[in-house]
């Protein structure tokens, strides 16, 4: 692992014990984004609209749902 740039324009996956580094544009490492059930991962998309809807209300719940699925997982 590389301490360069692309650092800022990455987060950790948020799933609980994982320290994958998650593009901005993605919630989790695409390991835990497919334990996400279906409806919830579409949630998410439609909530992100494409980065429109980014930190929105309907998004953070999305988020929020998605993650804790995953940590119930
Ligand atoms: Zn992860």
């Amino acid at each position: 692992m590389s301490a360069d740039v692309d650092q800022v324009l990455t987060h950790e996956c948020p799933a609980v014990l994982c320290t994958e580094q998650v593009d901005p544009d993605m919630l989790l490492c695409p390991r835990h984004w497919y334990q996400v059930p279906k409806p919830l991962r579409r949630a998410v998309w439609i909530a992100w609209h494409r980065g429109a809807g980014a930190g929105t209300p309907a998004h953070r719940a999305a988020m929020t749902a998605a993650i804790a699925a995953v940590n119930r997982a």
